[in-house]
């Protein structure tokens, strides 16, 4: 097995001295769908922000692709190839679509390779090809968040960082972002996906974590967690 893209290690963040992130230690495998699931607070965006390089930590590190990047502008970090798609989308809602997937290739000197990846963002997403020149804040909510994921992905990421892409979706919806997921993945891009969607996180992810109060208490795949007690009664409903 290779060295994991990502490695996070004892990593402590805290507001105003009260720890969000409390000696969190997580790895993501290359290849592979990993997931972080917990509920509201768990400090599921806190932790992302970190890693992204827009927060910084008081403690631990983090490491991506062999390198220590704690403490790295936001910036650098995508430069290095992580891209977070953040809770929220955080579109320029009066931008067109071809704008704001434009903006994702900001730190890109290849126009050809910007171009062909345009290209290919596009055939993820045929609908926003047929929606390039209306406003982003003109979308769905399903369409705003593929916008979101393209735009990241107009970076050219090693590893693709999702905070809660279902949150206010309709299951269909979800159903469709859990799909491109899958095919983005499948596509050579490792992802990191933070959801309190359990389900969709679950069947997603070949690697699992549960966030609970800024610390990590249960680990396995996707499958293992779904089949604990634990998960089940907590964020399955069951
Ligand atoms: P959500 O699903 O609501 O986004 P989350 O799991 O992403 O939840 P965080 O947003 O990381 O959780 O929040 C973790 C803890 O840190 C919470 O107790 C929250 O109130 C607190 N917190 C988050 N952001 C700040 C901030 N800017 N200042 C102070 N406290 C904060």
């Amino acid at each position: 097995m290779t060295d994991p893209v990502l490695v996070v290690e004892d990593l402590y963040i805290a507001y105003d001295g009260v720890p969000a992130v409390d000696g969190v230690s997580l790895a993501v495998e290359r290849g592979q769908i990993t997931t972080i699931v917990g509920s509201n607070g768990a400090g599921k965006t806190t932790l992302m922000k970190a890693v992204a390089g827009l927060l910084k930590p008081t403690g631990g590190r983090i490491r991506f692709g062999g390198d220590d990047i704690t403490g790295l502008s936001a910036d650098q970090v995508v430069l290095r190839g992580l891209t977070l798609v953040p809770e929220g989308r955080r579109l320029f809602p009066t931008m067109s679509v071809r704008d704001n997937l434009r903006t994702g290739a900001y730190t890109r000197k290849d126009e050809a390779a910007v171009r062909a990846d345009f290209e290919k963002v596009l055939t993820y997403f045929p609908i926003l090809k047929e929606r390039l020149e209306q406003q982003a804040g003109s979308l769905s909510g399903g369409q705003q968040q593929m916008l979101a994921v393209g735009r990241a992905l107009m970076a050219a990421p090693k590893l693709l960082m999702l905070d809660e892409p279902s949150i206010g979706l309709a299951p269909t919806v979800v159903e469709t972002i859990a799909e491109i997921i899958r095919t983005i993945s499948a596509n050579g891009v490792d992802i990191l996906l933070v959801e309190q969607n359990a389900h969709m996180a679950l069947e997603l992810a070949e690697k699992a974590y549960v966030l609970e109060n800024g610390e990590i208490t249960l680990s396995g795949s996707g499958a293992e967690l779904m089949e604990s007690d634990k998960v089940r009664e907590a964020y399955l409903g069951l």
